[in-house]
């Protein structure tokens, strides 16, 4: 068959194996995904399966669609049956049968927005504040109390009238109670369904009605499902239920590419997968077709320092080609010089735009390369998030900078009510209303109704206050240093606090650093008013100009599973990439897997940058330790390292690894080792404890052997 000739033995035993429960556990870029959709079409064409039929589920919208073209360019049927994510396969079951429990065909599918606005109506009825709890922290309680602690509360949820729910509501007196029947009693009132009962109802549905399920798990004779190492329990249940009839189930996933522990991931759905079904066939493989040798051979060399995994190699395939080229950048803008030269360079050999990825780990990342890519007007665009300025916060923040000079409307729409100040809707009409008659400003149309009885009781005065004595201030004054006191002072960077966004507020860092950078590559005569004119050309940027041809930008955890001839890993620093909220031996693990799942993206060639200096914090920024796992032969670097720099960035990152919770278990002594301890002197390890986290020895001054804590430190006596 044709289809089968593209195949190595490995794939084509894959795809031919259509019956019972199939397992393919193979690296990055070895062909997994290929041979998953060459099975659909091998069903489909060789078997006469109808599509229809067939389960085909992806970890992200992005592939799921990559998948349909694929799978249509096979089989050249428009049917392409089920494709799809968990998520989106369940809104299909649900819309087909959700009547089952009352709620109609176009239920709404929520997101963390409209939970939002849920939560507002909520707070105001009873007058709860974000003190009493936050919006994100609200949704994470739903999440665990829906998920977890009262996994049967649909079973209420459901059969109560609403009006039941209601009084539950009222009665409530705890704010989580509040908050939750609350929630629940909105959800139901306009059928809304948010992300984590997308699952949960499925399964509830098919747990009460047999005959539904059993029309499901009849319909789907077929299952697969791709990236399989990021499974959560869930999910898992899900494919359980429905692989329960015909029992043909192929699952492909790579462990060294887990990257979504933190969200309930579980790798070892993949590693016990034979010990949970009945006759598992196993099938590996070990050739990459995706990248040249030197990427393959630094990425290798990367994993390879991971404790907890089992060791294999990617086997390269494909023909030499260029270095993986490291470059390390004084600063953040030279970092983005670089890039955006490379790209020119690459771009005057004759490579396309498109062909060219910037990853990076954070979004904040995104503003110096940004920057850089519009100086040289390289077309971009970015995947997974809105441009650095676009988002709201810095919208937000550039708002309160431009009401001190031009006090415009459109500033003031945006900000005067955020944070809140009460002035709402109704507040907001009177203003606009007395604007238009007197032909005034809003903000002028504010200030002259202070005294007026519906400002009674808002913070109208206060904003006011804000913006004039700002007003008043700012000439003379570093623009970086106006735009700190303002976030600060308007209490805007104290309600991003109070909301818990951490995202947010690492943004609003970054374009202060932006000012900052600004003022000292300018002079120190640089005005507010300068800075306003020089960011609306970031700001009006055209972000869709039509032209396919552009550069990409996405995160790491956006560009799983897919690959780009030339990739440009950036913001290579400690901090950043591995993130600084890493704080565990498993979670720095976590995030060199992902650091690996970038890397191997890239099909002809890899560059990975970072940039040296002070954070605006006046913090040291490193080299990120993933640079320094990959063996330094297998890198080409721009300039080679100095040797200082190099010793300072080791003891740097051999200080913050130890203080890594679990980071006692990777330097274990062994058994026999001779010691030294500072106080007792030498001695001999006898055993080894790793609950208690400790070692037993025997000191040669003692008569009896002591149990002593990992922590101490230990130095080893030949
Ligand atoms: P990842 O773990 O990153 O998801 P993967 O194992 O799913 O990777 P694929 O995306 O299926 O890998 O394949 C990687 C690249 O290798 C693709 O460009 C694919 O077309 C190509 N490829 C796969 N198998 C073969 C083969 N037998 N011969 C030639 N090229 C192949
Ligand atoms: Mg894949």
């Amino acid at each position: 068959m044709e289809l089968l000739e593209q195949l190595n033995h490995a794939q084509k035993e894959a795809v031919i194996s259509t019956e019972g429960y199939i397992r393919v556990i193979a690296g990055a870029g070895s062909g997994k995904t290929r041979a998953l959709s060459t099975r659909f079409a091998y069903l489909v064409n060789g078997l006469g399966i109808m599509p229809g039929h067939i389960l085909c589920v992806t970890f992200t919208n992005k592939s799921a669609n990559e998948m349909r073209q694929r799978i249509h360019a096979l089989t050249g049927d428009n049917d392409t049956g089920y494709i799809n994510t968990f998520h989106g396969f369940c809104v299909s079951v649900l819309q087909e049968d959700s009547h089952a429990v009352q709620y109609p065909k176009n239920f709404l599918v929520l997101d963390n927005s409209d939970i939002d606005d849920m939560l507002k109506i909520i707070y105001e009825e009873r007058g709860l504040s974000l003190r009493d709890m936050t919006f994100s922290s609200a949704r994470d309680m739903f999440e665990i109390r829906k998920l977890f602690e009262e996994p049967e509360y649909y079973l209420d949820m459901l059969t109560m009238p609403l009006e039941t729910l209601k009084d539950k509501y009222d009665q409530a007196t705890e704010v989580k109670d509040i908050l939750f029947y609350g929630y629940l009693y909105q959800e139901k009132k306009c059928f809304g369904l948010d992300y984590n009962d997308l699952i949960k109802f499925t399964l509830y549905i098919f747990r009460e009605n047999p005959d539904i399920k059993l029309k499901w798990q009849k319909r789907l004779e077929y299952i697969m499902i791709d990236e399989f190492q990021d499974i959560d329990s869930l999910q898992y249940e899900l494919m359980e239920v429905l692989a329960g009839y015909h029992k043909n189930l192929f699952i492909v996933g790579d462990p060294d590419q887990t990257i979504y522990t933190w969200r309930g991931a579980n790798v070892k759905y993949l590693l016990d997968f034979d010990q949970n079904f009945p006759s598992v066939k196993t099938i590996m493989m070990n050739d990459n077709y995706r990248s040249t040798p030197q990427i393959l051979y630094a990425v290798n060399s990367l994993i390879d320092k991971n404790r907890y995994r089992i060791k294999k190699d990617l086997l390269p395939t494909i023909a030499e080609g260029e270095s993986v080229l490291c470059h390390l950048a004084p600063n953040t803008t030279e970092e983005a010089d670089w890039i955006t030269g490379e790209i020119l360079v690459l771009k005057g050999l004759g490579v396309q735009y498109k062909d060219i990825t910037i990853l990076y780990r954070a979004h904040y990342v995104t503003r110096t390369i940004e920057e850089g890519l519009m100086k040289e007007k390289i077309p971009y665009t970015i995947y997974s998030g809105v441009q650095f300025f676009g988002r709201t916060e810095i919208k937000d923040a550039l708002c309160y900078l431009r009401m001190l000079v031009y006090r415009d409307d459109i500033s003031f729409r945006r900000i005067a009510n955020v944070p809140k100040r009460n002035l709402g809707k109704r507040r907001m009409s009177f203003l606009e209303q007395y604007a238009a008659d007197n032909k005034c400003s809003l903000y002028a149309a504010l200030h002259e109704n202070l005294d007026n009885e519906l400002f009674k009781g808002t913070k109208a005065g206060k904003f006011i206050d804000l913006i004039e004595h700002f007003a008043a201030s700012y000439e003379g004054l570093p623009v970086s240093e106006v735009l700190a006191k303002i976030l600060n002072n308007s209490g805007y960077e104290e309600m991003l606090r109070t909301e818990g966004a951490q995202d947010r507020l690492d943004n609003l860092a970054e374009l202060k650093q932006s000012v900052f950078e600004y003022e000292t590559t300018c002079g120190e005569e640089v005005g507010l008013e300068d800075y306003l004119k020089h960011i609306a050309l970031f700001t009006n940027a055209d972000s869709d100009a039509g032209d396919q041809d552009k550069v990409r930008l996405m995160t790491v955890h956006a560009a799983k599973g897919l690959e780009f001839p030339y990739v440009f890993l950036c913001g290579m620093n400690e901090g950043i990439f591995p993130s600084r909220k890493v704080r565990t031996l498993e979670g720095m693990e976590e995030e060199r897997r992902l650091a690996f799942v970038a890397m191997t993206r890239a099909q002809k060639r890899l560059f990975i940058t970072e940039a040296g200096g002070n954070t605006f914090e006046g913090i040291p920024r490193y080299p990120s330790r993933f640079i320094m796992d990959i063996d330094p032969e297998l890198l080409e670097f721009t300039e080679k390292p100095d040797d200082n720099m190099i010793k300072a960035v080791r003891k740097f990152i051999d200080n913050d690894s130890r203080h890594l919770k679990g980071a006692e278990k990777l330097n274990l002594l062994e058994k026999g080792q001779r010691v030294k301890h500072a106080i007792l002197g030498i001695g001999t390890v006898l055993d080894i404890n790793l609950d208690e986290e400790s070692y037993l020895i025997k000191f040669d001054e003692m008569d009896t052997p002591r149990q002593i804590s990992m922590k101490v430190n230990l130095a080893k006596e030949d």
